[in-house]
């Protein structure tokens, strides 16, 4: 059963430096000036030395995403005769400090990577294996987020579920793993994590079982013909994005070793569908975002039962060209109801 707990600043710290004896603990961290523009900061998931450093009053520019799926990833080894898998740097495991919408982000992952036709990808698999969340109480919602109209804004998927206030925790253990360290650290208390109940922005998903074939073809798409600069920023800060492709890198001028990597790649980007034989589909950006857009919020449901994303609005905040993805499933939506051409 889940226990809570409350804790002054002092002695959460005294758990955090515990924790750290034995996990990694990465979560949410400022570095400044390395933003988009000058003069911002980036924020993004990183080990966090003290939990001083984790940033709770800005949402990430990053999702947690590249603890289980690496932006660039060795696979595996080969030299002609043979292949040996690549190990991990390291065999620690992981405390993370996410949202909910990060929490449902990674099982909208986790189904593509090891609930998919019952095939796991080991790769992904044990990566995930070592993730222990810890769930930063979310009551209110940054600029951009629509994870309640996503249902994404709840979770119960964490070993503890942390309130942060100027005073201290309160937490919620729901892992025998850690329940010790908060029990000795601090005091029996009365805790259940609130969630976000509304954001300012809201989305109407489309009401449909098929999507009509019109709808393919229909103008809505045009607009982004040419508003989309192909950047690809969208498809690399969405937690929910999890295409690659694969490259084998040989060694110098050897044609048999070498090594095998997973990269990320965007449905957004140019060369996403480049096939053999010259052939290229979706060259226009509008069939892109078509693309995208019904994977997100119908092809995904249709085979997994929930919208792949979550909502969590990092593709509005990061979009250069202010192509807002919410105003899209809005307009999809209007379109549905009145009748694509
Ligand atoms: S599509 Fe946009 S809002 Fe949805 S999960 Fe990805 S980044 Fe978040
Ligand atoms: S971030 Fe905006 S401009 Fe860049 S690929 Fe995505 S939709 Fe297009």
């Amino acid at each position: 059963m889940n226990k809570s707990f409350k804790l002054s600043s002092e002695q959460f710290k005294t758990v955090f430096a515990g924790l750290s004896e034995h996990y990694c603990i990465v979560g949410p961290k400022r570095f400044a000036g390395l933003g988009r523009f000058s003069d911002t900061d980036l924020i993004r998931y990183a080990p966090l030395t003290s939990i001083d450093e984790l940033e709770l009053a800005e949402k990430s520019c990053f999702s947690p995403k590249d603890l289980v799926f690496p932006p660039d990833e060795t696979l595996f080894y080969f030299n002609g005769q043979q292949f040996s898998e690549a190990a991990l740097p390291d065999n620690l495991e992981i405390i993370v400090l996410l949202r909910p919408c990060d929490i449902n982000g990674i099982d909208r992952l986790d189904r593509m990577f090891m609930k998919n036709a019952d095939v796991i990808d080991p790769y992904y698999q044990r990566r995930r294996s070592r993730l222990h969340f810890f769930m930063i109480e979310c009551r209110e919602s940054f600029e951009n987020c629509f994870c309640v109209s996503m249902n994404a804004n709840r979770s119960d998927n964490y070993a503890a579920a942390l309130r942060f206030g100027k005073d201290g925790v309160e937490a919620e253990v729901a892992s025998d793993k850690f329940l010790e360290t908060f029990a000795v650290n601090g005091s029996v208390f009365e805790f259940k994590p609130e969630f976000v109940s509304e954001n300012q922005i809201k989305v109407e998903l489309p009401k449909v079982e098929t999507m009509p074939p019109e709808i393919f073809t229909d103008k809505l798409w045009e607009e982004y013909d040419s508003r989309c600069i192909s950047c690809g920023r969208c498809n690399t800060s969405c937690v929910t994005c999890s295409c690659f492709t694969t490259r084998d890198l040989f060694y110098g001028d050897s044609r048999t070793c070498g090594e095998r990597r997973r990269v990320w790649d965007g449905c957004h980007l140019d060369g996403f569908c480049d096939m053999a034989g010259g052939h290229t589909f979706r060259k226009n950006k509008g069939e892109r975002m078509r693309f995208k857009t019904f994977h997100k919020i119908y092809d995904y449901r249709k085979r997994f039962g929930v919208d792949m994303c979550v909502g969590c609005g990092r593709c509005d905040d990061v979009c250069p060209e202010y192509i807002s993805f919410s105003n899209c499933i809005n307009k999809l939506s209007a379109r549905l109801k009145e009748g694509a051409e």
